[in-house]
C-alpha cells in the first residue's frame, strides 16, 4: 500500500544554496575543468584552439556559454572514426581508466564509447543517490533493477546509488519479466527502477498473469529513466495506478553518464537540476541562442566533474523547458525542467504542415487503458503524407470495444494535433515490445519515394 514519500535533503548545503553562490561554484569548476582538458584532452585542446578559446578566456559563466563551441554527437562520433576505437577526448591514460561504457546505439548510429575513471564513477553514484534519496528512497527500501546490465550505461548509476544511500539492492539482469514479477512479491520489493515502457510491460504481464500487483505488492515507488513516459500525464497515470505506487521520472544523457535532474518527494510537475556537478543552458535549436525561463528550447550540458572523458557544452536534442526552483515547494534553489524531457529535435517530423513528436501521440494513446502497444508511421499514400497508429488491445477486452477505441483516438488526434490519422488493431504480439529506448515511431515518407 501507497505511503507518503519522505521529504529530506541529501546535500543540504548544495541543495539550498543560494543562486549566486551556486553560481559562482558552477564558474569555478568550469573553468577548472576547461583547464584540465587543456592541458589533457587532445580533443578538447584542438577543438579550443581552432576556436581561438585558451582558459584565460574564460572569466564569466556567459564568457563560456558566449565563446566555448558546442560539441555535437557527430563530433564525438568523428573523433571516433578519425581515431579508433576510443577517439581523442579521454583526458588519461587508457590504463587509469576503470569502467568502460556506450550508448545503446539503438538510433541505428554507431556507439559513442565512453571511460570511467574511478572518481567518475563514484560521482555518478552520488549523482544517482543524490536524486533517489530526494524523490524519497531510504536506506530500508528493497529495490529491484530491471535492466540488462550490459555495456549501456543504463540503470548502473542507479544500482551504485541505491546501494550508496543503503538499501538492499536485486539486480535482475537477463531474468524475464514473469520471474521478475514474482520477486517483486517474494522479496517484498518496494522500489522498482526501469524504463517507464517496461513498466507498462510489467503490468500487463502481470495481469495475464492474474496478479493485482497495487494490492499485493509492497511496492512504493518506481524509479524510471531512459524515455519520457514518467512526464507523459497518461502514462504516468497508468502506472501509478497499476503500481499503486509513486512515479519518479529521472533524466540523464548517456553521453555524459550521469543523473541531471529528478523528480523531489514534494511532486511539483518539475524536475530539478543537479547544478552542482551539471551546468545547462536551454537554447535555440538552430541559432544555439540563450533562451533562459519559460520557454521550450534545446538542452545543452556539461558536466562539471569528469576525469577520464571531458565533455563541454554538448548539444543534447532533448527538448526542455527550464523554471526557477521556487516553483516548487521543497526548498530547493536547485531550478527546474518542467515535464522532464518533452521530446526530442531529431524524432520531430512535420505532417501536412504540422509539427509532431512521438510523446504527442502517446500522450493520447495511453489515455486508453486498453491499449497494451502502439506503434505509429507516417508514410505517403497516394502522394499524401498520411499518420498511422497501429494498436494491440489488451487480450481481456472485449473485442466489440475496439471499434469504439480506434474512432475515439481519431477523433482525439483530429481535436488536439489537427490531423487525421489511420487507425488499426494489430494482432496480439504483433508490434515490437521494448525493455530500453523504446522507438514506437517511425518516418517511412523517404523510403517510398
Ligand atoms: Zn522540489
Amino acid at each position: 500500500m501507497k505511503t507518503e514519500l519522505p521529504h529530506g535533503y541529501w546535500n543540504p548545503k548544495i541543495e539550498l544554496m543560494p543562486k549566486g553562490k551556486l553560481r559562482r561554484l558552477q564558474l569555478k569548476r568550469v573553468q577548472d575543468a576547461i583547464r584540465y582538458a587543456w592541458e589533457s584532452s587532445p580533443f578538447y585542446r584542438n577543438r579550443m584552439v581552432q576556436y581561438g578559446v585558451t582558459p584565460e578566456n574564460i572569466l564569466t559563466l556567459e564568457d563560456f556559454f558566449r565563446k566555448f563551441p558546442a560539441t555535437r554527437r557527430e563530433d564525438l562520433e568523428r573523433d571516433q572514426l578519425a581515431n579508433p576505437p576510443f577517439g581523442t577526448r579521454l583526458a588519461l591514460p587508457l590504463e587509469k581508466a576503470l569502467r568502460y561504457h556506450s550508448t545503446s546505439g539503438t538510433t541505428g548510429k554507431p556507439p559513442v564509447r565512453a571511460f570511467d575513471t574511478e572518481r567518475d564513477w563514484l560521482w555518478g553514484g552520488d549523482a544517482w543517490a543524490t536524486s533517489l534519496y530526494n524523490f524519497g528512497v531510504r536506506p530500508d527500501d528493497v529495490v529491484m533493477v530491471a535492466f540488462g546490465y550490459g555495456s549501456f550505461i543504463g540503470f548502473w548509476g542507479a544500482h551504485y546509488g541505491f546501494e550508496k544511500i543503503g538499501c538492499r539492492v536485486h539486480p535482475t539482469g537477463a531474468m524475464d519479466t514473469k520471474t521478475r514479477l514474482q520477486m517483486i512479491l517474494d522479496l517484498k520489493v518496494t522500489v522498482l527502477c526501469c524504463t517507464p515502457s517496461y513498466a507498462i510491460r510489467m503490468l500487463h504481464v502481470a495481469n495475464e498473469e492474474g496478479i493485482d500487483l497495487g494490492a499485493r505488492s509492497r511496492l512504493n515507488m518506481i524509479v524510471t529513466a531512459g524515455e519520457p513516459g514518467a512526464s507523459i500525464a497518461s502514462t504516468r497515470e497508468i502506472i501509478e495506478k497499476g503500481f499503486d505506487a509513486y512515479l519518479g521520472d529521472f533524466m540523464g544523457t548517456t553521453e555524459t553518464a550521469g543523473m541531471i535532474a529528478s523528480t523531489c518527494a514534494k511532486r511539483c510537475g518539475g524536475l530539478h537540476i543537479n547544478e552542482d556537478r551539471f551546468l545547462v543552458e536551454v537554447v535555440d535549436p538552430n541559432t544555439l541562442a540563450p533562451l533562459g525561463y519559460g520557454k521550450k528550447g534545446m538542452m545543452v550540458v556539461t558536466p562539471l566533474i569528469k576525469e577520464a572523458m571531458p565533455l563541454f557544452r554538448y548539444a543534447t536534442n532533448d527538448i526542455v523547458m527550464m523554471e526557477r526552483g521556487n516553483v516548487c515547494p521543497c526548498g530547493r534553489s536547485l531550478d527546474l525542467f518542467m515535464g522532464g524531457i518533452l521530446g526530442r529535435y531529431d524524432d520531430m517530423v512535420k505532417v501536412r504542415g504540422v509539427q509532431l513528436t512521438p510523446q504527442m501521440i502517446e500522450e493520447i494513446v495511453r489515455g486508453f487503458p486498453a491499449v497494451e502497444e502502439f506503434f505509429t508511421t507516417v508514410e505517403n499514400r497516394s502522394g499524401l503524407d498520411t499518420l498511422l497508429i497501429k494498436l494491440e488491445i489488451r487480450k481481456d477486452v472485449d473485442a466489440a470495444l475496439s471499434g469504439g477505441i480506434i474512432d475515439d483516438i481519431k477523433q482525439q488526434v483530429k481535436n488536439n494535433l489537427g490531423l487525421t490519422p489511420e487507425v488499426s488493431i494489430e494482432p496480439q504480439n504483433s508490434l515490437p515490445r521494448f525493455e530500453l529506448k523504446a522507438r514506437r515511431f517511425q518516418d517511412l515518407r523517404a523510403k517510398a519515394n
